[in-house]
């Protein structure tokens, strides 16, 4: 049973760390276009809740068009999404928004704003939520990511990985079901980049279900309970990291894992 604050209590003793409730995705028959440029032909996808899936394929293989596609960053074509049962393509985009979490590339944090407040504003704004409870969930999920002690500062004081922190940090203060990553450590220096697998790792581990668009094959490998191939706007293959990586079905995929590992 989920609580105001979208944490439940860990069942098993000596956990005090809060667990999340994460949600279910259900995806079907997903068409996209620019123009005339199709980009997703058909996508279908299961997300059991509290699971990790992670999204693998050649750049222009429609994956960051298909988390787009999840919280109608665009607006499919056709097909169907489902977020625990529910139609999100008819739902309202607010709404959506703070169900349905998303980390970027290039974190998208406001430069003239603090931590504490780059994770406020979306309270305040988003959830109409006052400010003095605003900062105490800002503070509080700032110190889940390990900030507790930057949160004062700029993005321009703080690394790129701490950055990224601040804005996984800023998804989860909306208390979502559902967080959406698209190669959110591609941008940063090498040694940053074990830090924020980890961080994500970790909520994986606390329940959130996750869709996670990443080069890092060994995080996928590890952390992934489904990987999905895509290529030219198909799910190609999906299943367990075993079957993906140590026994490749399609042509296509045996020729990406070649190229990438
Ligand atoms: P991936 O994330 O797998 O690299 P994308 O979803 O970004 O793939 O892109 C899929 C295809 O859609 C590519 O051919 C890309 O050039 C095209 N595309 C992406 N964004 C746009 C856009 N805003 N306008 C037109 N075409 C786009
Ligand atoms: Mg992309």
């Amino acid at each position: 049973a989920g609580n105001s604050t979208g944490v439940a209590s860990h069942p098993r003793s000596g956990e005090s760390r809060p667990r999340f409730k994460g949600g279910s995705l259900a995806v079907s028959d997903l068409d996209m276009a620019y123009g005339d440029v199709e980009v997703l032909r058909g996508v279908g996808l299961t997300v059991r809740p509290g699971t990790v899936t992670c999204i693998i394929g050649p750049s222009g293989s429609g994956k960051s068009t298909l988390l787009r596609c999840l919280n109608r960053l665009v607006e499919p074509r056709g097909g169907e999404v489902l977020l625990d049962g529910e139609s999100i393509l008819t739902m309202k985009p607010e709404k959506l928004r703070r169900r349905v979490g998303m980390v970027f590339q290039h974190f998208n944090l406001f430069p003239d704003h603090t931590a504490l407040e780059n994770v406020m504003l979306a309270l305040v704004k988003i959830k109409s939520m006052p400010r003095e409870e605003a900062r105490r969930i800002a503070e509080a999920r700032l110190a889940d990511v390990g900030l507790a002690s930057r949160m004062h500062h700029k993005p321009a004081g703080l690394s790129g990985g701490q950055q990224q922190r601040v804005a996984i940090a800023r998804a989860l203060a909306m208390d979502p079901e559902v967080i959406l990553f698209d190669e959110v450590t591609s941008a940063l220096d090498p040694e940053l980049v074990k830090g924020v697998l980890e961080l994500m790792a970790d909520l994986g581990r606390r329940g959130m279900t996750m869709v996670v668009v990443t080069h890092e094959m060994g995080f996928a490998r590890k952390v992934a309970d489904q990987v999905v191939f895509m290529d030219e706007g198909r799910v190609v293959e999906a299943g367990s990291p075993a079957a993906i990586f140590d026994n490749p079905q399609s042509p296509r995929l045996k020729r990406f894992l070649a190229e990438v590992l």
